[in-house]
């Protein structure tokens, strides 16, 4: 089998990778919505990849791993393995889980990272309201992350937040030394959330990046007794071109609230000083960033090999990258905690893909199914939906 052809069209937000075969197979891989300018990135892989088989996924990667980085330069390349896989499993008539060694279970847990509520302010009182609404919603989660501080609107909506002035606009771009009055708020925030969860359902907190370490340290041991599931993303994170692994592992020796990083990180080579040096408790690579889902898988074994845990990220990796998820989070060894489950947006998504159970998501569970590939397929309704100019997509 060769590959005859790569394609790229944006749906909603979303940019779509399709690889064409001389077999009459193709497969689909998805970027995050928040990345909608890819697409000329993707294409840029297009002439190293024609003509090579697409079953040997690994020989294909190899042409192409190393022209990429960090966040939002790993998409590319990870949205072209998710194809590749989704091609191999197709060709031999097996879901990708079986390719990537196997199922160690038959459902994969979910949280709550991207079933939001608008939030009316950044009080104690708009947090436990809006987390009343999370906590209600019918997927029944187990466990759901909100943003604080940094990751938040905090530092614009709280006055005498930072000793930084504000800074609007994307890219997580806060960051400083907290007042005591910041320190302050943050942590009646989380007990305020805590009252509403009780401990029947675990509060993990997105927190930067752009904190100290100091501030880190007060308020993960200011946490202690509230049990949190994890402090994300405080010294690096979203957008952070390196890992700092040596000042995480400062904090994670400080503390008993679990510390976690590495949505943003490509490779694994970028995760050997987290994982080596103990520096975080759990990590939260996203297939649609590390490199794709072999190298999730890689990293998750080898993280097991050291006691870390997993929590992949994967708010925005839409319908195409949930199914990547569940087919990696089936085989990952038993270090693994949740995936963060994307949603479709907007809800046409749910219209023109097929292979998903519905409901999706049943007490915090998703069932893994046994279609070969990837096991979810555009449907005729899509072409609806195709851009200006990009109607060639599906030919
Ligand atoms: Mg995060």
């Amino acid at each position: 089998m060769k590959i005859t052809d790569l394609k790229c069209a944006v749906f909603g937000s979303n940019p779509m990778v399709r690889i064409v075969t001389d077999a009459g197979i193709d497969g689909y891989g998805e970027v995050e919505a928040s990345k909608n300018y890819l697409k000329p990135h993707i294409m840029f892989y297009r002439d190293f990849i024609l003509g090579q088989d697409p079953t040997d996924v690994e020989r294909v990667m190899l042409n192409i791993r190393r022209v990429g980085a960090f966040k939002p330069w790993g998409s590319a390349v990870s949205a072209i393995e998710m194809a590749l896989w989704d091609i191999a499993g197709k060709a031999a008539g097996l879901p990708v889980y079986k390719l990537l060694g196997g199922k160690v279970r038959d459902r994969v847990r979910v949280y709550n990272g991207a079933v939001r509520f608008p939030m009316s302010g950044a009080s104690p009182e708009d947090y436990a309201e809006n987390m009343r609404k999370m906590k209600n919603s019918p997927e029944n989660f187990s466990i759901i992350k909100q943003g604080i501080a940094f990751h938040s609107q905090m530092p614009h909506q709280v006055p005498n937040f930072s000793y930084s002035d504000p800074v609007p606009g994307r890219w997580h771009r806060n960051r400083g030394l907290l007042t005591e009055r910041g320190l302050n708020h943050i942590i009646a925030c989380v007990e305020a959330m805590k009252e509403v969860l009780g401990d029947e359902i675990g509060l993990a907190l997105d927190c930067g990046p752009g904190w100290t370490v100091p501030d880190t340290i007060r308020l993960a041991k200011a946490l202690e007794p509230l049990n949190i599931m994890w402090l994300e993303d405080t010294i690096t994170g979203d957008y952070t071109p390196y890992v700092l692994a040596d000042v995480y592992r400062e904090i994670t020796r400080a503390t008993s609230t679990p510390i976690h990083t590495g949505e943003q990180i490509y490779l694994r080579q970028n995760f050997r000083e987290l994982i080596e040096g103990h520096a975080v408790n759990v990590i939260g690579p996203d297939p649609c960033d590390i490199g794709g889902i072999a190298e999730l898988k890689w990293v998750a074994e080898y993280a097991d090999l050291h006691g870390i845990l997993m929590a992949p990220h994967g708010t925005g990796d839409g319908l195409f990258g949930l199914a990547a998820l569940v087919q990696v989070c089936a085989a990952m060894p038993e270090n693994y905690i949740a995936f963060e489950y994307p949603t479709g947006k907007p809800d046409w998504w749910y219209d023109i893909v097929d292979g998903l159970p519905d409901p999706i998501v049943v007490d915090s569970h998703i069932d893994v199914w046994d279609t070969p590939g990837m096991g979810v397929s555009f449907n005729e309704k899509a072409r609806e939906y195709l851009p200006e100019g990009e109607e060639d997509f599906f030919d």
